[in-house]
């Protein structure tokens, strides 16, 4: 089946040591190794957050849907993820604003609507992944002092993105850190990336979607009105559509200067680290080069990432983990007094960024009947609910307003 466009999404490992997320419960979605037919109303590859929220949004529009992974279900780049759930895009809105225009406050105000949609959606088919509704701190770092961040805040305030400002004394008083200024802002939240996935494949299961594994997808090529998929195994699937949703193992068509791979670590404290009462509801990063971000889970828990290389290969370095992971806890110790002692977890892996922050959801260049959702940064969660309303209306001949707003670059 091959054609000009062949394709096959590159291998990579996503994570080197083993997440916490991955030693926590209910993170597992059953599947079986052979798909029971061949053909599908939709074919999903890729069973991660971004696969999960596709499968759930299909299957609710009656869609008979197969989601092939080449792994074990939820054992991608999903299960590595902090999972700050977050509105406020990697790029501050004042830079998206220069190379968009009105296009840049759209963008974020869907990201806001993305962010209480998840959280709806999760409160709606009671999917119990410890989701919980936060507020969070964009604090001045070396990127940005504190008149960006008054710049970043009035261009927030005139896209109606509901935030405050907080000076050098405020945010002293209510969160005793020393910055010259920092965002508050609502809309935001924390999770369990792996039972946030795992629940969501299997309300899409209990609706009849198939999950099969290992299937690792080779080939795809387009017959007429169909597409046609070749996996590693010999066989040939075949559907009225297909989304990749394979994460950061991206299709060769996909590659683009827009975007790129880098290196990036996390930890995960003891439970019960002593910390102050704002951080249960908050999330914190900077604006930092390389940042440092942190939130805590319901077992108090303190977990915590950045130190990202611009290296795509750097985070597969065993010899980097500990070190990072010590610079890491002691960025943290030294912004707001919290000591972590030595973490229960540290792991690290590759991380996407695209040049301005947004995600590619699009069709597959070349192809009419094959889709791609590429959640990159650091709000790939985000994203992935955002990809599934864009291509869920897509799938039934509806026009998402916003589509433009993510193709292909
Ligand atoms: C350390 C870290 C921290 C992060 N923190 C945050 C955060 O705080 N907030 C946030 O919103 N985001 C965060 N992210 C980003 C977020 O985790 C990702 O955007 C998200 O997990 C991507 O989900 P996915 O489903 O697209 O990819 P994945 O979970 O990787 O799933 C893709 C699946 O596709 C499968 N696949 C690939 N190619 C094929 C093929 N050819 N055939 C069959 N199967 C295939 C893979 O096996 C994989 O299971 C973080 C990421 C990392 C690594």
């Amino acid at each position: 089946m091959a054609t000009p466009n062949a394709l096959t999404s590159r291998k990579r490992r996503l994570h080197l040591a083993k997440p916490f997320w991955a030693a926590t419960k209910h993170i597992s979605a059953p599947s079986i190794p052979t798909p029971s037919a061949r053909s599908w109303d939709v074919i999903i590859v890729g069973a991660g957050i971004s696969g999960a929220l596709m499968a759930e949004a299909l299957t609710r529009k009656n869609r008979r849907v197969l989601i092939v992974d080449r792994r074990v279900p939820v054992r991608g780049s999903s299960i590595a993820s902090t999972a700050m759930i977050q509105h406020e895009i990697d790029v501050p809105l004042h830079h998206l604003a220069r190379r968009m225009g009105a296009d840049a406050a759209r963008t974020w105000r869907r990201s806001v609507r993305a962010v209480q949609d998840l959280q709806d959606l999760v409160a709606r088919l009671g999917i119990a992944c410890d989701m919980q509704a936060k507020q969070a701190l964009y604090l001045t770092g070396d990127e940005m002092g504190h008149r960006a961040m008054r710049s970043e805040f009035e261009a927030r305030q005139n896209a109606d993105i509901a935030c405050d400002y907080l000076d050098q004394a405020e945010l002293m008083q209510r969160f005793g850190i020393d910055r010259s200024a920092a965002i508050l802002s609502g809309t935001s939240a924390s999770a369990n990336p792996g039972q946030l996935t795992a629940g969501l494949l299997s309300v899409a299961q209990a609706r009849g979607a198939e999950i099969a594994s290992p299937v690792e997808i080779t080939d795809l090529a387009e017959t007429g009105d169909s597409a046609a998929l070749a996996t590693r195994e010999g066989g040939v699937l075949t559907a009225e559509q297909v989304v990749f949703c394979t994460g950061y193992e991206f299709l060769p068509v996909m590659e683009s200067r827009a975007h790129r791979i880098t290196s990036t670590w996390a930890l995960a404290s003891r439970p019960r680290i002593a910390r102050p009462d704002w951080l249960d509801r908050s999330l914190v990063w900077e604006a930092s080069e390389p940042y440092l971000y942190f939130r805590s889970a319901r077992d108090g828990r303190i977990i915590a990432g950045g130190e990202d290389m611009d290296d795509p290969e750097a985070y597969r370095d065993p010899a980097r983990l500990h070190a990072k992971a010590r610079r890491i806890a002691l960025k943290l110790r030294n912004l707001c007094g919290i000591e972590i002692g030595s973490p229960a977890y540290v792991w690290a892996a590759p991380f996407g960024n695209t040049s301005d922050g947004l995600p590619i959801i699009d069709r597959v260049p070349g192809f009419s009947c094959a889709h791609a959702v590429m959640g990159f940064g650091g709000n790939g969660i985000t994203f992935s609910m955002i990809a599934a309303q864009i291509i869920a209306a897509r799938l039934s001949d509806k026009r998402d307003p916003d589509e433009e707003l993510f193709a292909f670059r």
